[in-house]
């Protein structure tokens, strides 16, 4: 699954483009824009000034749509009707930024845009698609081109359709658009923070399109590689040492996915389930570890290479949250130990469970794999047989997030360690989730 965020201001061409990059991927394309000039068009059509807040919100509950995809062209139904080319006009654009500014219309389009993005590989244009809609998306792009260029491509494309207007009327309603768009207090038209500028005033469509491709092929290559020179050299050291000397035994590989950034929740024994998990997934795996390895001399530079992030476990670590988040967001696998401490000779049901492993996942919009380590004793032994079972994924969706929160992180800690200890055959009680993450 990939998920494509395309922002940016009116006129930059952001509609052909994902148009075209959805049909050389074979994936959908989403257009936003066209759930708010539904909703303008309507509020127009009732008689409803688009800048009159509290009616529009008043009109709200009468307003159906739903949006079907077929043979990739979307197709909106308002209220049971197909809409068409009416929500193109320059009246349908005005009344659509004056009605996208208003909080409640906002939250209203929110599940229909998530929703799809659930279940299907996209590229969704509009204007807080990274920042709002889909912030864990892959690839974020801020396409922008100067105004001018912008209004001269819309003067264009509003006279092919045959509508009567003028540059000038074009340049001026579109500065006015871009004002309101980038200047509202709820979901303003700003690149996300991990957005890729592109200024495409000097490309040409097909010369946007290749330089998108280009950016996916990119961002797909990484989330496929299989980690660092330094990560794949000691990884081929020490694989067979465990799997000869430790006597491993990996269920469950099929679970392991191939591409894409998730969390690896795993019970923790000892040092040694660092190195048996590296081994048995194929792509590098990045482990939050704690803030003072990070000062030992050449270790420091060691677990750097080794993609590790630092974590400072004495307290609310945002900058190690917010690593971890990002890694995720940039197709990467990060490994957890949701218990904090190794705890060997320990059933791990019977220990305590940290919420971090919880509030990522919400934060990153990410699935859980668990893993449980399981060894004769709980506790490594020279020769002893060890079992390192992977389980299904834990999909976002099940984890039952609506808005976050403690009692929320609480919960879903519960249900991925409950899995994790339900693989290894351990205890039927859920374990006790003593939350620091908030
Ligand atoms: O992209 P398009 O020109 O069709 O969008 C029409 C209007 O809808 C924009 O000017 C903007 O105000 C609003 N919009 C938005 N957020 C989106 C998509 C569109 O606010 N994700």
């Amino acid at each position: 699954m990939i998920r494509i965020a395309i922002d940016g201001p009116g006129g930059a061409g952001k509609s052909s483009l994902a148009k075209a990059v959805a049909a050389r991927l074979g994936i959908v394309y989403v257009d936003t824009g066209a759930l708010y000039r539904t909703i303008g068009v309507y509020m127009l059509s009732k008689g409803i000034s688009t800048s009159d807040e509290s009616m529009v919100v008043a009109a709200l509950p009468d307003v159906h749509l739903e949006m079907k995809f077929e043979n990739g062209k979307q197709i909106i139904l308002l209220n049971g009707n197909e809409v068409g080319e009416e929500i193109r006009t320059p009246e349908a654009s005005m009344a659509a930024s004056a009605v996208s500014a208003i909080g409640a219309v906002r939250d209203f389009l929110l599940s229909t845009q998530r929703s799809i993005a659930e279940s299907n590989s996209v590229i969704m244009d509009g204007r807080d698609i990274g920042t709002v809609i889909l912030p864990y998306a892959e690839v974020k792009i801020f396409l922008t081109a100067s105004p001018e260029a912008r209004a001269k491509r819309r003067f264009e494309e509003l006279t092919a359709k045959g509508i009567d207007t003028t540059y000038e009327k074009v340049y001026s309603e579109m500065q006015e658009r871009d004002k309101n768009d980038s200047s509202r207090a709820i979901a303003p038209c700003v690149p996300a923070a991990d957005a890729i500028m592109l200024d495409n005033s000097a490309l040409t469509a097909e010369g946007t399109v290749n330089a998108v491709l280009d950016i996916i092929n990119k961002v797909r290559k990484n989330r496929k590689k299989r980690g660092s020179a330094l990560y794949v050299f000691l990884k081929t050291l020490i694989s067979p040492f465990y799997k000869f000397f430790g006597r491993v035994h990996v269920i469950g590989k099929e679970n392991i996915p191939k591409e894409g950034g998730v969390i690896i929740a795993c019970n923790h024994i000892g040092i040694s389930d660092i190195f048996l998990l590296s081994s048995t997934f194929p792509r590098q795996l990045h482990y939050l570890s704690k803030k003072e390895w990070f000062s030992v001399p050449v270790l420091k530079h060691l677990i750097r290479l080794l993609g590790a992030i630092p974590l400072d476990r004495g307290g609310k670590d945002i900058g190690a949250l917010k690593n971890a988040i990002d890694s995720i967001k940039a197709g990467k696998q990060i490994a957890i130990f949701p218990q904090g401490h190794r705890y060997p000779g320990v059933d791990p049901s019977e220990t305590s469970v940290k919420n971090g492993v919880s509030l990522i996942a919400y934060k990153a919009h990410a699935d859980v794999i668990p893993v449980c380590i399981r060894t004769d004793g709980v506790k490594y032994k020279f020769l002893r047989k060890i079992d390192v079972i992977v389980g299904k994924p834990i999909k976002y969706a099940e984890l039952g997030f609506l808005n976050g929160g403690s009692e929320e992180y609480k919960q879903a800690t519960a249900k991925i360690f409950s899995e994790i200890c339900t693989l290894g055959g351990y205890g039927k009680a859920l374990p006790e989730a003593k939350g620091d993450a908030e």
